[in-house]
């Protein structure tokens, strides 16, 4: 099977050397090395508890970590201050509850992020915010309040709001899990087509035809540590670990 997007450029975005993360006496992340390329997809996928949350919320300082190091695009990711808040919008995020405001009008959330952080002028950022509500298939939808919208759609407003802040990489963490199975491939087309135009993605999810479809590399997570990586053909045909056997045997 081939992939449908564009091959990674081999140049690293985003890298995690020696990442620890402690939850109190819980060692939550342990020793994460991760270097994903420009371009390049990865489904992370694992049990429920072994860190795949943590991982993705330290990622953009979300969540301070206690040892290691991780940088985005050459930069490391300082802990706090107005720099953070500038790094942290290279990275967009996307979470299973859609977190939209609620009081804004679709077209509102998608523009409120570039005008406020990324200081573009209202009407560049409405101009934009429209391109992009087309673009995952909402554009009749922009005058609306997120409560009127169904899963599926708020969902899509959601990506398109984190596409307006220009990210160099999405973060999806289960994106579909919350949604009703009629709307969950509306949402995982919308990925798929990232993924084809090339966007660097870090995809956390249940969706095995998604990381079959789309997916570079597949990484599998067991109580805080990368147990396995590798392409997802040869992840989901032969796991080299006990432990990915015994996963996917229940899920699949
Ligand atoms: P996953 O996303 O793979 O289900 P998480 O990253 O959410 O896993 O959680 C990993 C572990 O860290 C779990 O044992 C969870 O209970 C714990 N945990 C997550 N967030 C917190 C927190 N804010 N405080 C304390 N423990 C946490
Ligand atoms: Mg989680």
């Amino acid at each position: 099977m081939t992939t449908l997007q564009k091959a990674p450029t081999g140049e690293a975005l985003v890298t995690l050397r020696g990442v620890q993360k402690h939850f109190g006496a819980l060692h939550v992340l342990k020793d994460i090395e991760l270097t994903v390329q420009r371009g390049e997809v990865v489904v992370v996928i694992g049990p429920s508890g072994s860190g795949k949350s943590t991982l993705c919320r330290t990622i953009n300082r979300l969540e301070p970590i206690d040892e290691g190091a991780i940088e985005v695009d050459g930069q490391p990711l300082p802990q706090e201050g107005r720099e953070l808040a500038r790094l942290r919008s290279d990275v967009g995020m996307v979470f299973q509850s859609f977190n939209l405001f609620p009081h804004k009008t679709v077209l509102q959330n998608v523009t409120l992020g570039p005008v406020k952080v990324r200081r573009r002028k209202a009407e560049e950022a409405e101009r934009r915010g429209r391109e992009l509500l087309a673009r995952v298939g909402v554009a009749d939808q922009a005058e609306k309040y997120p409560a009127q919208l169904s899963g599926g759609q708020q969902q899509r407003v959601a990506i398109a709001r984190a596409l307006a802040m220009e990210p160099k990489v999405m973060l999806f963490d289960e994106p579909t899990s919350a949604l009703d199975p009629e709307m969950v491939n509306e949402v995982l087309d919308v990925m798929t087509s990232l993924a084809r135009e090339g966007m660097t993605m870090i995809v956390v999810t249940h969706e095995m035809g998604f990381a079959r479809r789309a997916a570079n590399r597949v990484v599998f997570m067991d109580a805080g540590r990368i147990v396995e990586e590798a392409p997802p053909e040869q992840f989901f045909t032969s796991p080299r670990s006990d432990r990915a056997r015994d996963f996917l045997s229940k899920i699949l």
